[in-house]
């Protein structure tokens, strides 16, 4: 008798077992926390979970803390799923609390049925800190008067968890660096209303905690709309040849004049401007230029910035681009002085731009300077107002020995005159500076003039 309970027993297990084993998987889901720190707060982070047998059935996740225990996510999934992403977002609302330790407790399921009733299961619990206060932001300067096309500064307190802030226009974004005030909270952005933004667009001012908690503050402002000039250019089939080609990086033979242009103008102009833009993201977080930026003595302004150039080859307009410096010219290999004080950043040849130099003057302010004959500076020298860092040139795509000069915020090119100019400096950066640092008295000082500076 007992026997035979025993060949029954071991039938049903065996039976069992054949039935069930096409749907058994011995590997259990994989779950990945895609957390930026053990911080989390307001800013979404996914959960990636991947099964790689008969698929996932089941997650969830809850987050316990002082608010008790929420469940975040309770997602079943259809037959088939091998894996997924989810997004979650915390809502302080829902939550009620303001932060605290917690623990993020996530788990899957996948559909094996080695457990006859319930498949694998993961289990991952993370410590974290909830952090659900965003940073405080206190705009201090008043006053922006910004010119499309031109350079703004914004003088703000973000509070001391603060880890990331700055200005957002569009979508271009510009960081703020700490002021090195007594009062640590105090810091500036230097930031550009690009040409290429239609006006009207919002300026905001944002600061991040590590949480990713953001707080945001709009900057009101007055922008003075500016009519760039278009123009057409004609290009000879000798230019392309005699200053394109020499140029180009690639083997030209068997390609047309137009498609070296193209290669050259447009590719080989993108490709550079990215370089600068690079270039010009990775600024020292202090102040080192002093006064207006000195534009290249005896010289004059040859073609302006953001000039729309319409390019027309054999009656063809073929490509479109906007000048984004000044061109000025004196004479032949004219000694170039350092517009302001900086470090070289770049001392090398830059495609279109030729021989280049660039300066880093500090908070994402850049100067650039291109077409050059000789260059007499290296990366990491620091130069002053007005020291020869080179010569005048034709290297590049230039068409007679002039220099090409160029002034960026965090690698976004601006209008120089504004720079140029000691009236626009003093309303625009040193008054909100002296006001920020309380050496600015607002009774006797006049906050409310404008340079109309000329083109
Ligand atoms: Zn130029």
């Amino acid at each position: 008798m007992k026997r035979f309970l025993y060949i029954v027993l071991l039938a049903l297990i065996v039976g069992g077992f054949i039935y069930v084993y096409p749907e058994i998987e011995w590997s259990s889901p994989e779950i990945d926390i895609k957390l930026k720190s053990e911080n989390i707060g307001t800013r979404p982070f996914d959960i990636e979970v991947l099964d790689s047998g008969k698929g996932l059935k089941n997650i969830t996740v809850v987050l316990v803390g002082d608010h008790g225990e929420s469940i975040l996510v309770n997602k079943n999934y259809p037959e088939g799923v091998k894996g997924d992403k989810i997004t979650v977002k915390l809502d302080p609302k829902k939550l009620g609390v303001k932060g605290g330790a917690a623990e993020l407790k996530v788990s899957a399921e996948d559909r094996s049925r080695l457990k006859i009733f319930s498949g694998n299961k993961t289990k991952i619990n993370k410590q974290v800190n909830l952090d659900l206060v965003p940073p405080k932001l206190d705009v201090i300067s008043t006053d922006q008067y910004i010119n499309r096309g031109g350079s703004g500064l914004v003088v703000y307190k973000a509070s001391p968890d603060t880890v990331d802030s700055g200005v957002s226009i569009g979508d271009y974004f510009f960081p703020g660096y700490k002021a090195n005030f007594k009062d640590e909270d105090v810091h500036m952005a230097f930031f550009a209303y690009p040409h290429d933004v239609e006006p009207g667009e919002n300026i905001i001012l944002i600061a991040q905690d590590q949480a990713g908690n953001e707080r945001t503050s709009g900057i009101f402002y007055r922008l003075r709309d500016i009519n760039y000039r278009k123009s057409d250019i004609n290009i000879s089939e000798n230019f392309v040849e005699n200053v394109m080609v020499p140029i180009m990086e690639e083997d030209s033979s068997g390609s047309s004049h137009k498609e070296i242009f193209l290669k050259v103008n447009n590719e080989m102009r993108k490709k550079n401007d990215a370089t600068i833009k690079k270039v010009g993201t990775n600024s020292k977080g202090e102040i080192m230029w002093d006064g207006a930026f000195h534009q290249l003595s005896n010289s004059k302004v040859e073609a302006n910035f953001a000039d729309e150039r319409t390019y027309i080859l054999n009656d063809e307009p073929i490509d479109k681009q906007f000048h984004l410096g000044y061109d000025l010219a004196v004479t032949k290999r004219y000694p170039i002085e350092a517009a302001n004080g900086g470090v070289i950043v770049y001392a090398d040849e830059l495609g279109i731009y030729g021989n280049t130099v660039m300066i880093d003057h500090g908070m994402g302010l850049l100067t650039l300077y291109g077409h050059m004959s000789t260059i007499d500076v290296e990366v990491g020298d620091q130069v002053f107002k007005n020291d020869i860092i080179g010569r005048t040139g034709e290297t590049g795509l230039a068409a007679g020995d002039h220099l090409h000069y160029g002034i960026y915020i965090n690698g976004v090119a601006v209008r120089p005159v504004e720079w140029w100019d000691n009236k626009w400096i003093k309303d625009n950066v040193t008054l909100k500076i002296n006001q920020a640092s309380g050496e600015f008295n607002p009774q006797t000082t006049e906050t409310e003039t404008h340079n109309q500076s000329s083109e």
